[in-house]
């Protein structure tokens, strides 16, 4: 479904990405992995070309993402949903105007969009708190707000960029639990950079790890730590013995 080849950023002397290639299968779960700043961030950005990469081909069903024009890309996007760290909640709005309003700025009619964006937040278990505004909620939730936003497009693809890293660890489970329920239920491909390795190995169809920009190993959860054969997948090994 979505296929990365020699995919390659600069930015001014820095190699962020370097040559990386990845091929993912529908309903497949990819989970990225590795040290701060070996360009995971990059990397799953210049998929929806948030990052315009210095040179690579990003194929989603065959078609190149990163020669599409304007109008192409929008349409792109919108079946491409993006959770980040930081959720950017309008503080203003409700839960469920936070969910309606990319859709309807989209072009979705008003009751439709209720209707979806219901949908998504019953699917991360907020259907009591539509009408909350952000501040009355706790992280964990705004989180889930978060994935409810992306999850009201019925995306075929999402990426996730450390969607717990800002939560305090008491929160980070009741999005895990989210995110696993999604990836079990193949509602969407996923590419997901965590730092949490115990949903690693449990969720994911195949763990890769970067570094310096680079894949370094990549293998099925029970295996890839089996027998590292690079510095940051003993390093992971470690944490797991
Ligand atoms: P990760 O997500 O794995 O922590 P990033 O992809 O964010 O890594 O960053 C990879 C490298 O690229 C880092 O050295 C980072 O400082 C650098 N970098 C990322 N974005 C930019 C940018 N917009 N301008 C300059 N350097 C950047
Ligand atoms: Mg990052």
């Amino acid at each position: 479904m979505l296929v990365i080849q020699n995919l390659y950023k600069q930015f001014g002397s820095l190699v962020a990405v370097n040559d990386f290639n990845l091929t993912v299968k529908l309903g497949e779960t990819v989970v990225l992995m590795g040290p701060s700043g070996c360009g995971k961030s990059t990397t799953i950005r210049t998929i929806n070309r948030l990052v315009e990469p210095s040179r690579g081909r990003v194929m989603l069903n065959g078609a190149n993402i990163l020669a599409m024009e304007p109008d192409e890309l929008r349409d792109v996007r919108k079946r491409i949903g993006f959770v980040f760290q930081h959720f950017n909640l309008i503080g203003r709005l409700t839960t469920l105007e936070n969910v309606m309003l990319g859709l309807v700025m989209g072009g979705t009619d008003r009751e439709t969009a209720e209707c979806k964006a219901t949908e998504a937040l019953t699917k991360v278990g907020l259907e009591n708190h539509l009408a909350h505004r952000p501040d009355q909620l706790s992280g964990g939730q705004q989180q889930r707000v978060g994935i409810a936003r992306a999850l009201a497009y019925e995306p075929e693809l999402m990426l996730w960029d450390e969607p717990t890293a800002s939560l305090d660890p008491i929160l980070v489970r009741e999005v895990l639990v989210v995110m696993e329920e999604l990836a079990r239920y193949r509602a969407s491909t996923m590419i997901v950079v965590t730092h949490e390795l115990t949903f690693a190995l449990r969720v994911a169809d195949r763990i890769v790890l970067m570094d310096k920009g680079s894949i370094v190993e990549e293998g099925q959860p029970s295996e890839v730590f089996v027998k590292p054969v690079s510095d940051i997948g003993r390093q992971y090994q470690e944490l797991i013995e």
